[in-house]
């Protein structure tokens, strides 16, 4: 039987993280898939590059922005200052939604503006509950229900006050107000980078410190026995010290035999269509939120509007309950029906689509509640006690950045026993 010190499950950014920070060589990632990256895959097709829906890079640790950005060779990395807009009746509204209601129409304003006043003054019992206590019933209704219903998929009355973590951009009376006269619309990524390559190129950088047989393509881990501390794959049995897994968090739980509920972890999962046009559309925009129900995507954006080019050149999503079922054909459906609803909003007019490609994230966005928080961390430290640590977006099943699993990967790595390799900052 093989033996390794670390075995990490899942080649995406978070495993990868892992395998180049830790000091030991004696570290195996196993990948199902035939190629590394995870969500962070890029697509290059009739000249038009791609990624898995917008996978956009902010940095707050300049150091680990340099560590990646040293290790790109001749890439350029372009540094962007986004535009994004809200699609409200036909209209474009600054992003985000709750502090520019100033730009509605008057009578709009003026319900906003008077329901954010009389808003009720108490702690919010769940994720919806807190868009009407925290901005009144016109805000919450107009946009942050319709479109968080639209990207979750779910009744947001069970998902937990803080659901979305700083990635929510909270905003009080003071600051909506101050912002009908001087716009400030900062949030976590009011600039952000993106390599001329693709999202792919961040992946690479990662993975050239971890040597090519490291990594076991096409070798997914079925099965892990804690008690022997052996772990089952589709081609052989490996003995490890521990294992880094960043697996959805429920699908380790099974693979390990812990008793869990399966209802605890619910989701959503997005279909994300890429859509090439032969030639430019709206100029200058990167994203747009669409609260509207009767168009199908929440969320568009426009990747030729941050390379400068002369092709609209787009990724459209669309988000759909955990048990929706998303086969070829659907596929075919939707795809019809975003071009359809890509005519409306008036995104595409006599445009000819040139190329396109279809992803389904499954799972995309975690359903955190009180439940799956107490759940997970229970869950964790018994995992622990067997060498087992789950990380990254979906191992620690929650909401955040890719900068965000870096971090977590290195500080995990650094507690197993790391020491800085030469070429870290
Ligand atoms: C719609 C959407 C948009 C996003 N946009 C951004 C953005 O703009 N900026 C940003 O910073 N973040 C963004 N993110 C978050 C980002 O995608 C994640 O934080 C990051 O990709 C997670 O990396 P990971 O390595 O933890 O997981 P993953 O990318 O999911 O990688 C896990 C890997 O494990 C493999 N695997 C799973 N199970 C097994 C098994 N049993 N055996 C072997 N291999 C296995 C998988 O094939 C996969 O390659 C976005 C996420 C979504 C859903």
């Amino acid at each position: 039987m093989d033996t390794v010190e670390h075995l990490v499950i899942g080649a995406g950014v978070t495993g990868l993280t892992f395998a180049d920070w830790v000091d030991s060589d004696d570290t195996l990632v196993c990948e199902a898939l035939p190629e590394i990256g995870g969500y962070c895959r890029t697509i290059h097709k009739e000249g038009f590059t791609w990624d898995f829906s917008g996978h956009f890079f902010h940095f707050k640790h300049p150091d680990i922005e340099k560590y990646l950005v040293d290790r790109m060779d001749d890439q350029v990395v372009r540094t962007i200052v986004k535009q994004s807009q809200v699609h409200y009746k036909g209209n474009l509204v600054d992003f985000p939604f709750q502090k520019n209601i100033h730009q509605l129409p008057h009578e709009e304003f003026l319900e906003c503006l008077v329901d954010l006043f009389e808003k009720e003054d108490r702690e919010p019992d769940n994720f919806r509950d807190m868009l009407y206590v925290k901005f009144g019933r016109g805000i919450a209704e107009k946009f942050l229900i319709p479109y968080n219903e639209k990207l979750y998929a779910t009744d947001l009355a069970q998902l937990d006050v803080d659901a979305m973590g700083r990635f929510f951009p909270y905003a009080n009376v003071e600051d909506i107000v101050r912002n009908f006269r001087k716009a400030d619309n900062q949030s976590y990524n009011s600039t952000f980078t993106y390599p001329e390559g693709g999202a792919i190129q961040y992946v690479q950088a990662i993975a050239k410190g971890v040597r090519p047989e490291q990594i076991a393509l096409n070798e997914r881990v079925l099965s892990i026995d804690l008690e022997r501390k052996v772990a089952r794959t589709n081609t052989r049995e490996i003995q490890y010290k521990t294992i880094v897994s960043t697996t959805p968090f429920g699908k380790l739980l099974q693979m390990a035999n812990v008793p869990h509920d399966p209802a605890v972890y619910t989701y959503n999962k997005v279909l994300v269509f890429n859509l090439g046009f032969d030639r430019k559309g709206p100029e200058g925009l990167h994203w747009i939120y669409y609260p509207d129900r009767d168009l199908c995507f929440y969320r568009l954006g426009f990747y030729d509007n941050i390379f400068g080019t002369d092709r609209m050149s787009m990724y459209v999503e669309l988000g759909y309950p955990a048990d929706a079922p998303i086969n070829a054909e659907i596929v075919e459906e939707r795809k019809a029906q975003v071009l359809l609803d890509l005519k409306k909003a008036g995104i595409v007019t006599d445009h000819q689509l040139v190329a396109d490609h279809s992803v389904l994230l499954d799972p995309a966005y975690v359903h955190i509640t009180q439940q799956s928080l107490q759940d997970v961390e229970a869950k964790k430290a018994l995992l622990k006690e067997h060498d087992v640590y789950s990380i990254g977006r979906y191992g620690s099943w929650t909401y955040c950045s890719i900068e965000d699993n870096i971090v977590e990967a290195r500080a995990l790595a650094d507690m197993l026993g790391a020491s800085p390799t030469e070429d870290s900052p």
